[in-house]
């Protein structure tokens, strides 16, 4: 194909921003025949792969693991575990991220005969990209699709004295190649759950400032339930709290919590959130509002004439699931195949501590704004056949949350040693509608985490 004047290249198709689901769409719409370019500033597969999921998900097995040995004494003699972090960063650096190389993910993407480009890419215009490279600006054409995949990143307050520190976020955490004996974390919400039980089970004595209170998006009896496991187990969660200043002396971080006595350690993890930048990614000329953090779509992932958008970005659930659901529609719409238009009903979130957090559809709160009358359905995983015999760490409760009039649950949350996994059945009720009085007739097994889904069920009032 020409190039136009001023275009270094012309394709069918560009996706910008390679995290889960725009690597899945590059890679598809290759495979399908099209010319496409990804490109990418940072590392092929995103957040998820070097920074987020998949590391810390072996942080919090190898702490499980600990966690488990502990309980050794309440159950099957005696243990005493002598933490070790150096097998988990070995992990994180040799099985998860190739020490933060993508060299495996760019090969992967070319051989299905995508055309890498790392580089900062910004829309210039409509169907139109300009990307910064090492070398210099390329613009390029996309004659089809410009797919948006840009991710998120640490949101940092602006708390005095912050900026100049050398404080952790997400993706200092994860290159951890030691624990530090103490660390505050600012945050509240699952990654700040997650790493600061993590580094409290690997010994730091940890300090959790939480403006509201911890998961703030979930039922409020799973976040008090955490906060009380997280007590027992020796972190200090100071809800209701934020931080109003930080100071760094070369060795430790002072915190200035408002209203509040100093805190000291040797760490700092600030984990409050994610930010988009639209207009670094130049949606304005694309006729899209710059100044908002998410980019709408429709249910086919089109956001404007020849533009897609997918994952954390498009505001619909900012998981890695979600990134390739939405990008799995994108790829069917771009090649003009027929597909079922996205349905948000449903979306599954777990925070993986422990006991993990589960939950799907609406909460009891979100549930009464949206003006549907519910009924409420709880049982106690402790007091199930299950949590009874599993003893040590049973925490957990299955709340259900169901529309009378409709005869179906609009959501539920699933806590407890498996709350992830129990969370299946329910997102599976919520999705496909599964009638209420369907649910109660089926069978449980026994003794099965799964089954206090039948007491909640039983217990709907
Ligand atoms: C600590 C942590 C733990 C998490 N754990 C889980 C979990 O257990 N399960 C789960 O489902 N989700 C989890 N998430 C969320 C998950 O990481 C994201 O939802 C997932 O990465 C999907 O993001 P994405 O596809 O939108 O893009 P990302 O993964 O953020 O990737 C976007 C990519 O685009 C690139 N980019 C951005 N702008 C440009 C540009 N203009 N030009 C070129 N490149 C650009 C970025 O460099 C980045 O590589 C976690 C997040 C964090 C922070």
């Amino acid at each position: 194909m020409t190039p136009k004047p001023g275009i270094a290249q012309t394709v069918d198709a560009i996706v910008v921003g390679m995290g889960a689901g725009g690597e899945h769409v590059a890679t598809r719409l290759a495979e399908a025949g099209l010319s496409v370019i990804g490109v990418e500033a940072r590392l092929v597969g995103g957040e998820c792969p070097y920074y987020a999921c998949v590391p810390t998900k072996m942080m919090v097995r190898a702490a499980n693991c600990l966690a488990e040995a502990r309980r050794v004494d309440q159950l099957a003699g005696s243990a005493t575990p002598r933490p070790d972090w150096s097998p988990v960063a070995a992990r994180i650096r040799e099985e998860a991220t190739d020490d933060w190389d993508d060299t495996a993910a760019v090969e992967r993407f070319e051989k299905s005969g995508g055309r890498f480009i790392r580089g900062w890419g910004r829309i210039t215009g409509p169907g139109e990209v300009t990307v910064t490279t090492a070398t210099g600006p390329l613009a390029l054409r996309a004659d089809r699709a410009i797919v948006l995949n840009p991710g998120t990143a640490p949101t940092i307050p602006p708390i005095p004295g912050l900026v100049d520190t050398p404080y952790w976020t997400n993706r200092d955490a994860v290159a951890a190649t030691t624990v530090p004996e103490s660390l505050i974390v600012i945050g509240g919400g699952p990654v700040a759950c997650e790493l600061s039980q993590v580094f409290a089970r690997f010994g730091a004595q940890v300090t959790m400032l939480v403006r509201s209170s911890l998961l703030p998006r979930d039922e409020p009896e799973a976040g008090e339930l955490i906060a009380d496991v997280f007590t027992a187990e020796g972190v200090t969660v100071r809800t209701g709290a934020s931080a109003g200043a930080v100071e760094y002396d070369g060795q430790r971080f002072t915190v200035y919590p408002e209203g509040g006595e100093p805190l000291r350690s040797r760490r700092l993890l600030i984990a409050t959130g994610r930010h988009t930048d639209l207009a670094a990614l130049g949606v304005a000329a694309v006729g899209l509002d710059d100044a908002v953090p998410t980019i709408a779509v429709d249910d086919r992932m089109r956001a404007a004439d020849g533009v897609w958008a997918i994952g954390d970005v498009t505001g619909r659930g900012a998981f890695t699931h979600m990134s390739m659901y939405e990008a799995r529609i994108a790829v069917d719409d771009i090649l003009r195949r027929p597909t079922e238009p996205a349905d948000d009903r449903a979306v599954p979130r777990v925070t993986f501590t422990d006991p993990e957090v589960g939950s799907v559809g609406l909460t009891e709160a979100a549930a009464d704004s949206a003006g549907i009358p519910v009924l409420i359905g709880r049982s106690a995983i402790p007091q199930s056949a299950r949590g009874w015999i599993h003893k040590a760490g049973n925490e957990g409760f299955i709340k259900l949350v169901a529309d009378p009039e409709s005869g179906v649950l609009v959501g539920a949350t699933s806590v407890g040693p498996a709350g992830g996994e129990v969370l299946a059945v329910l997102t599976l009720a919520v999705h496909a509608r599964v009638p209420i009085r369907t649910l109660k007739q089926m069978i449980y097994a026994y003794p099965a985490f799964h089954r206090a889904i039948e007491t909640a069920l039983e217990n709907l009032g």
